[in-house]
């Protein structure tokens, strides 16, 4: 067996999928979540257990499971084809055509990331490292939590690294890519990050894709510097911590988002663990996605300034977009939350997440410090100030229940607030991505069904099938030819051959047939099959009674006598076998 189709057979994609996607049972084996690929409220996003494959109703998004990984992570085919050999602990052979260029140099990537975690992690722990050391400490961070999140420290001298990639055989073309190394205007090398505190980043899946770096000079005027975009390092698709707490998120089914690598840390040492923060860039429709197939639910917890307001404000719109609950949690005494943890403990910043306010509380809070409720001037400003919000609530019902809320809230008579916002909203629809299509019918998705499965004998189906005169007729009647076609080539007859031969529309229609709940729980029997057959072989004949009828007729009045006959004969024992076999 060729290695790509023995490593499909080996890997659940289920397990793979549903460690991205939050995944439900629909039926005997189709899974359902919602899609990662666009945007939705309700899932149509399926994965098909048995025939291996995943299918959006929504998006037309389909594929097997390399083309998944490919597809989620950004990542080359040979590079989604090893990522899952690894994770499942199948060998990959060493024969050059299981890889290409560009994997052996995001290959290389990885590499030399690895080696500079090494590199910083002992700097860290050298003298040189004293510095960084000094600033763990007055952090309160403990050994073991440096330890845990493999933090590290990039010395003075500007070309360590550097010397300890050239020592391993890296050439130029590859540290320049790599955003670990940078180049003067006279062509020279150095390292790109120098006397700072070391935080890697990984990507959902647990690898060392970049860097972030603190200051640790007081006058260094960048106090943060994340690697640059690399090939292997996207910012906006990535999330600081988000491979340790993704489990925890999904357990609580909740995430809180934090602004920094520090507070990240502090939240997670205090036992705290479904916390990420972006990765020193704004936090962006990507990242929401992300966090969507794990969990709707986010509080936001920014540091108490200004600045951590104004972005509160700004993601509000953006999660409320995506479909996101959000709550707000603003922590008193004006403590970030990594203080938090540290000044008043686990329990207490537990207690501040649990009963942190929604976010339609917090908004009137910062528009009722803003504006005097007792006006009238001062209500129609905060209704103003609360307008894009509302805008942006899809629902009208939940949009009836914040208004009513906000009034009572902020003291102002529920009409005029109802009147505001409902005179402002028009009400929106999911786009619903519906497309006019003819259906197939239930007997051509069974019988589908029944020839995809590794059923012993289904063979005998098909020579039947190929005889079949209403064949051509069927809206799945290219799927049933691209499916005599593999079978006449002698492979086996799987699901994959017959999509690979398929236009994508067709593909479409392929997947949608296999997943069609009207043959759900229908085992897969050569009887079943048989029926299918018989009921496609009936409703042909169905319609050619009722073609020779109208055929007749024209025949009578043509006065062609000898074709009469001939058509009426044909028509009797159609009738017969029709009476025989109803
Ligand atoms: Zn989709």
């Amino acid at each position: 067996m060729d290695f790509v189709e023995e490593l499909k057979s080996r890997v659940d994609i289920v397990g793979v999928i549903g460690e991205k996607v939050r995944l439900r049972k629909a039926g005997a084996n189709r899974y359902q979540g919602l899609c990662p690929f666009h945007q939705e409220k309700t899932p149509s996003f399926s994965v098909h257990a048995t025939k291996q494959f995943y299918y959006c109703f929504g998006c037309q998004a389909k594929g097997d499971v390399i083309r998944f990984v490919q597809e989620l992570e950004g990542i080359p085919f040979f590079e989604a084809l090893k990522s899952l050999a690894e994770r499942n602990g199948i060998p990959m052979p060493k024969r050059s055509h299981y890889t290409d260029d560009d994997t052996r140099q995001r290959e290389a990537l990885y590499q030399m990331h690895e080696l500079a975690q090494q590199h910083f992690r002992a700097s860290l722990a050298a003298p040189s490292g004293e510095i960084a050391r000094a600033y763990l400490h007055r952090r309160g961070v403990r050994p073991e939590t440096t330890e845990q999140f493999g933090l590290g420290y990039s010395d003075r001298n500007g070309h360590s690294l550097l010397r300890l990639l050239e020592h391993h055989g890296f050439t130029s073309a590859q540290f320049k890519d790599s955003g670990l190394v940078s180049q003067r205007e006279d062509g020279s090398l150095y390292d790109y990050f120098r006397h700072r505190l070391m935080f890697p980043i990984h990507n959902e899946s647990g690898k060392l894709i970049a860097f972030g770096g603190r200051a640790l000079a007081e006058d260094e005027k960048a106090k943060y510097l994340n690697s640059p975009e690399t090939p292997i390092y996207k910012k906006s698709n990535v999330l600081y911590n988000l491979h340790r707490a993704k489990d925890a998120i999904r357990k609580e089914d909740r995430v809180v988002l934090v602004e920094g690598y520090m507070d990240v840390i502090g939240v997670t040492a205090a036992g705290i663990l479904p916390v990420v923060a972006p990765c020193g860039t704004s936090f962006t429709e990507p990242q929401i996605r992300i966090i969507k197939r794990h969990t709707n639910k986010i509080i936001l917890n920014f540091d108490p300034d200004a600045a951590g307001n104004r972005a509160a404000e700004k993601y509000i719109g953006l999660l409320l977009d995506e479909g996101m609950q959000v709550r707000i949690l603003q922590l008193d005494a004006d403590l970030d939350p990594d203080e938090y943890c540290k000044e008043r403990g686990a329990a207490a910043y537990l207690k501040q997440l649990d009963s942190a306010k929604g976010f339609f509380y917090w908004l009137a809070d910062r528009a009722r410090a803003k504006f005097d409720t007792k006006t009238t001037d001062g209500v129609v400003e905060v209704l103003k100030f609360l307008l894009p919000a509302v805008k942006r609530i899809h629902d009208r019902l939940e949009r009836m229940a914040i208004a009513n809320a906000v009034a009572d809230y902020i003291g102002v008579d529920r009409g005029i607030v109802l009147d505001s916002f409902l005179k402002n909203v028009a009400d929106r629809k999911d786009a619903a991505l519906e497309r006019p299509q003819e259906l197939a019918r239930v007997d051509e998705k069974g019988l589908l069904s029944v020839l995809l499965s590794d059923l012993q004998g289904r063979e005998s189906l098909l020579a039947d099938l190929e005889n079949l005169d209403i064949l051509d007729r069927l809206v799945t009647s290219r799927i049933y030819h691209a499916l005599l076609g593999v079978y006449s080539t002698g492979s086996p007859i799987t699901f994959d051959a017959v999509s690979s031969r398929l236009e994508p529309r067709d593909q479409s229609a392929l997947a949608e047939a296999v997943l069609s709940e009207e043959i759900e729980g229908r085992d897969n029997t050569l009887e079943y099959g048989r029926q299918c057959l018989e009921s496609l072989r009936r409703s042909g004949d169905q319609r050619r009674i009722r073609d020779l009828k109208v055929l007749v007729k024209d025949a009578e009045r043509a006065g062609d006598t000898a074709g009469v006959m001939r058509l009426l004969k044909e028509l009797q024992s159609l009738e017969r076998s029709a009476r025989v076999n109803p």
